[in-house]
């Protein structure tokens, strides 16, 4: 039947995402910083910036992977608010990269204090999170991989405090033809060549480049997350580096 299809669709789509981040959990960092020119940590730096966190966030960080995003969540805190007391939580459905991220903290200041925790869960079911129980919810670069995005952004929904912000950081559609060309060719003809001379794995890397070409614009991922519940302000995001990445933001009023 139609939805016999779809399933088998569905689940092939669950164990190539669990493949592709099997296979690059150990030269993920290095090849981030390649694949990007190391513009991703502008974006991540960006992303904290307009968070903005005060003193005792409590943070979930979703597909947390090796924790870029906590890791720069909690000094941010340290550093402008000498806060101690805000926390992140990193949940990720696939254990090697969680272990990857667990490997990094242990060589960090949080090593020894309850400020990080890591859990194994699927975004779509968060089921170890309580309702209403976190201030900001993240999810950077995580998002396009997941097969429902409207039941990842139902969940974010639920466990956020009232009042607390759903927040993502994603890759999302070139709004300059100029600059598309350029990245059409870095995307499908240099990022493939990059994964197999460095990771030996041009195939991960060629279906992280299509992924992101199979994602929503813009404008269809800001309505997926009003359709949802959560309050935009303005359009409801902030596109980086003419949109080859953008921060999508809402409030649970
Ligand atoms: N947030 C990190 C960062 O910005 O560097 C990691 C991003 S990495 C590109 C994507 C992560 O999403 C991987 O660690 C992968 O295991 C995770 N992921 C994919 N599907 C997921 C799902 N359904 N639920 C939770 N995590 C998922």
């Amino acid at each position: 039947t139609h939805f016999g299809f779809r399933d088998v669709a569905e689940n092939e789509k669950e164990s190539l995402v669990h493949n592709v981040f099997a296979n690059v959990a150990g030269s993920y960092d290095i090849m981030n910083d390649a694949m990007s020119m190391g513009i991703h940590r502008i974006w991540k730096d960006e992303f904290i910036r307009n968070m903005a966190p005060g003193p005792g966030t409590k943070l979930l960080d979703v597909a947390g992977g090796t924790g870029d995003i906590a890791l720069r969540f909690l000094d941010f805190c340290k550093n402008i608010h000498r806060d101690s007391t805000a926390s992140v939580t990193m949940v990720d459905i696939n254990p090697h990269m969680l272990e990857e991220g667990k490997k990094r903290f242990q060589k960090t200041q949080y090593a020894h204090t309850n400020q990080a925790n890591f859990l194994v869960q699927n975004a779509e079911n968060l089921e170890a999170i309580p309702d209403a129980s976190v201030d900001v919810y993240t999810i950077a670069f995580g998002i396009r991989n997941c097969t429902h995005v409207d039941r990842v952004v139902k969940e974010a929904y639920r466990v956020l405090k009232p009042g607390g912000r759903f927040m993502c950081l994603e890759f999302s559609k070139v709004d300059n033809p100029v600059i598309g060309k350029f990245y059409d060719i870095y995307s499908f003809d240099i990022i493939p060549t990059l994964g197999q001379v460095i990771a030996n794995d041009r195939d991960s890397y060629q279906y992280l480049v299509e992924s992101i070409r199979q994602f929503y614009s813009q404008d269809e991922f800001a309505k997926i997350i009003r359709d949802a519940g959560f309050s935009t302000v303005g359009k409801g995001y902030e596109n980086l580096t003419f949109g080859v990445a953008a921060i999508h933001s809402g409030f649970k009023m």
